[in-house]
């Protein structure tokens, strides 16, 4: 007969070597749980307010200047919180610490940009009577799932007179919707057929947006020329306008809680907007720390990072300059190398939780789960770490002591199984500037769909996670 019963050695031996992977949940305590639901609120607010980069910037200036930062632009003297917006579109915030920055910073960076359909330059067409507008995805994304569901628009068009306009439609509970309609399955045999990458073409996300005529006058162009007369109604502009225009075609309805429980958030835009929230509300409850902590928001990464609001524009740098300039420091180069080789950076992205039912992609050992806590990925990439930024050894140790030492909730993870995929974020380019840097962020399912799913207590440990981080 085997001994069933392990001794006290082993188990001890066991408790003492493993590592033990917790839940999040059963290591709150009952008021940290009803803190886990009041930030949760806040975030689900958040997602349904800010639903393109440019109202993340909005949003998040207006609480910074509430809170007392100042526009490095337009400060009249030295101040302590700081920000720089670059282009309506990326952000950069800091609270300035005890060491001088040349002695590093700590810097967490995440992006506001998200997968979606985005106008054409010329996108309004009259075809069978109706109204359509063109379309071209931005980011990784699975076509089929943008036919067939409410879409709403919202941007900002640069009129013939050089004045701008935001546009939003679609959004509030009484405003029209817009969709594009798959075809029906009686007439889609060829269509079935087709790989899932094929049977919605690129040039099938056309957006439904009109379907009366203007007048009963004999002219062509009828229903097209009723739209134009609507928005010129609601925006004042032409249909030249659209070419100076960035109008996003994104899902209508509003983030909301998931599960019987509670406990998850379905919604568009969590990728990475659960990082950015996070790391926002970190930022606004850092008082005194020893070094500047800086929270900067890239555009773009969606597409590569690519650009002059994304994490490959000098941004950062001019940031930097700024921050040095105010604490009296000269930003020469020298200086600007000096404080980038000691400054320690969190790339804040969020990761591809295992979904259970798709559980043969992933590589159960190595990836994240719902509910297990901040995710902290040492590398990115594909196949061969192609491409990949890796944290060094000793900064992941020093991540991971600060973590545990903080009671910070968290798990290793990877992305996938090495042959299936990959991918990566903006830690490369902060690598490359010589910093420290990890990639960390909240598990997701669905990720880079109309509707991601993400877990209320990871996303609360990534903000417990910011803000050990801000305070080191
Ligand atoms: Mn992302
Ligand atoms: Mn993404």
């Amino acid at each position: 007969m085997p001994n069933t019963r392990i001794s006290d050695r082993t188990r001890d031996l066991k408790a003492k070597l493993f590592r033990s992977q917790v839940r999040v949940w059963d290591k709150l305590s009952q008021k940290e749980k009803g803190q886990v639901l009041s930030f949760a609120e806040g975030y689900l607010d958040f997602l349904n307010r800010c639903r393109t980069e440019r109202m993340v910037v909005r949003h998040f200036v207006e609480r910074a200047s509430k809170a007392g930062f100042h526009d490095v632009d337009n400060r009249r003297r030295p101040s302590s919180k700081l920000f720089r917006v670059m282009r309506g579109k990326a952000l950069a915030v800091a609270v300035i610490g005890k060491k001088p920055i040349t002695q590093g910073f700590r810097l967490i960076a995440s992006h506001i940009d998200c997968p979606r359909l985005d106008l054409k330059p010329n996108p309004l067409y009259e075809d069978m009577g109706l109204a359509l507008l063109k379309t071209q995805y931005y980011g990784g994304v699975k076509k089929y799932q943008w036919v067939s569901r409410p879409l709403a628009l919202c941007g900002t068009i640069s009129r013939g007179d050089g004045s701008v306009v935001d546009v939003e439609m679609g959004l509030k509970p009484d405003e029209p919707v817009f969709t594009i309609p798959d075809l029906l399955p009686h007439l889609a045999r060829k269509q079935m057929e087709q790989k899932a990458s094929e049977f919605i073409p690129g040039e099938s996300l056309n957006l439904i947006v009109g379907s009366t005529p203007y007048s009963s006058e004999e002219t062509d162009e009828r229903v097209k020329l009723k739209v134009l007369e609507l928005l010129q109604r609601k925006y004042n502009i032409t249909e030249e306008d659209f070419i100076s225009a960035e109008i996003q075609v994104i899902p209508a309805e509003p983030a909301r809680d998931a599960g019987m429980d509670r406990g998850l958030i379905a919604g568009y835009g969590q990728d990475d907007r659960a990082c950015a929230y996070a790391c926002f509300t970190a930022l606004l409850d850092t008082v005194n720390s020893e070094h500047t902590a800086i929270a900067i928001f890239f555009d773009k990464e969606e597409i590569g990072s690519e650009g002059n609001t994304s994490a490959q524009s000098r941004f950062l740098e001019m940031f930097l300059a700024d921050l040095m300039e105010n604490t009296g420091t000269e930003p020469s180069s020298g200086n600007l190398q000096k404080a980038f080789f000691c400054g320690r950076a969190l790339s804040a992205d969020v990761a591809a939780a295992i979904d259970p039912t798709y559980a043969d992609v992933y590589e159960k050992r190595n990836d994240a789960k719902l509910g297990y806590g901040i995710a902290l990925k040492k590398y990115t990439g594909r196949g061969g770490k192609s491409q990949a930024s890796e944290a060094n050894a000793e900064y992941t140790g020093w991540v991971r002591r600060l973590l545990n030492s903080k009671g910070v909730v968290w798990q290793a993870a990877v992305l996938g199984k090495v042959d299936e995929g990959g991918g990566g974020t903006v830690a490369k380019y902060l690598a490359n500037m010589g910093m420290e840097t990890i990639d960390c962020g909240p598990p997701i399912l669905g990720m880079h769909s109309p509707l991601e799913v993400s877990s209320k207590d990871d996303i609360w440990m990534c903000h417990r996670a910011f803000k050990a981080f801000f305070g080191s």
